[in-house]
């Protein structure tokens, strides 16, 4: 029931608040430990900000952060620096993560020092040499700058400074979207890998279905603050029910040009509406190609279907069973 609500200033010293931008407005989920739930949507959809509330980045308006049965959202900031240790986060852009008058054992050594890990800095170093021989760096990259190193091994130190600090939880906000696509693979293979090895949990936000694919075993879909659609991955891309997903998963490419494309194409027609005043009833029915009269009323809650899909469409069932016209143009 997470909701991170930013207030809208107004005013000569921006002290009248006017509105509100409903980032993300009640979002339920659940991350198991050792597995991988990867967040997707369009930009502006709430996905780093609900990755940003888990670790306290933002104000939580409402709701709560279970985590090892803590309520996260509510500790005092003091109590928080405890769980900081084991929850890290990986940015998106490695070079504007990483400051550049640091070299990189400055760099990996500060969480060290703040949460009091290796005795001295000869510890530290060994430390940090071994997790930079895990993440594919040679130890040579001690004493040089993030400049010095290409974007793919930028990220990889970005990984290697959550790492230091032995996290369980790692978020990753758009790992590889930064990166060249030849990269991009080696990136989520040293992922998995390091969840393989240190039984680690992440939270994968992107906006391209392509990359969570493989490494997710859970798939959540966000629409304007909202999670509309949640499901195992195999199942999400064998059968994805929500009329949202469908057309997301439409756009993705098929990789081998020598395969006919037989997908449905769904294309939207019309803008994000903005989060500072969402449409009312389903969020999605100013863009559904199914949309129906009850849509713009009614608010779909997020519904178990089976097997652990959930999804949030009042025709969910009607659209899959082909019983439903679409209303729109879906070309
Ligand atoms: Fe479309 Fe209505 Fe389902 Fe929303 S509830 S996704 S508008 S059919």
């Amino acid at each position: 029931g997470v909701k991170v609500h930013f207030p809208v200033k107004k005013g000569l010293l921006f002290d009248r608040t006017v509105g509100h931008v409903y980032a993300v407005d009640g979002v339920s989920l659940k991350v198991e430990s050792g597995q991988t739930y990867g967040l997707v949507g369009e930009s502006g959809c709430g996905k780093t900000t609900l990755g940003r509330a888990v670790l306290r980045l933002v104000d939580i308006t409402d709701g709560e952060v279970v985590f090892d049965g803590t309520d996260l959202a509510k500790l005092p900031d003091e109590e928080m620096r405890r769980f900081r240790r084991r929850l890290q986060m990986v940015f998106q852009d490695p070079l504007g993560s990483l400051n550049p008058r640091q070299n990189i054992e400055s760099i990996l050594s500060e969480g060290m020092l703040a949460h009091g890990i290796g005795a001295n800095q000869e510890e530290r170093r060994e430390k940090i040499k071994a997790i930079l021989a895990r993440v594919g760096l040679p130890a040579n990259s001690l004493a040089r700058y993030p400049h010095e190193f290409s974007g793919g091994q930028r990220q990889r130190i970005g990984i290697a400074r959550a790492l230091v600090l032995e996290p369980d939880v790692i978020i990753c906000d758009e790992p590889v979207s930064a990166l060249d696509v030849s990269i991009q693979a080696q990136v989520i293979n040293l992922l998995e890998e390091l969840q393989e090895q240190l039984g680690l949990t992440y939270l994968v936000i992107a906006h391209d279905l392509a990359v969570v694919r493989h490494i997710s075993d859970v798939i959540g879909v966000m629409y304007l603050g909202s999670l509309v659609e949640e499901a195992p991955s195999d199942a999400l891309y064998a059968a994805p029910k929500h009329p949202y997903t469908r057309a997301l998963m439409s756009a993705v490419p098929v990789p081998d040009p020598e395969v006919e494309d037989r997908r449905e194409r769904i294309l939207l027609h019309g803008d994000l509406p903005s989060p500072a005043n969402p449409p009312a009833g389903c969020r999605f029915h100013t863009r559904c190609p199914w949309a129906q009269p009850r849509c713009a009323e009614e608010r779909p809650e997020l519904t178990d279907t089976g097997d652990g899909h959930r999804v949030a469409c009042h025709f969910a069932a009607e659209i899959e069973a082909g019983e439903l016209e679409p209303t729109r143009p879906t070309d």
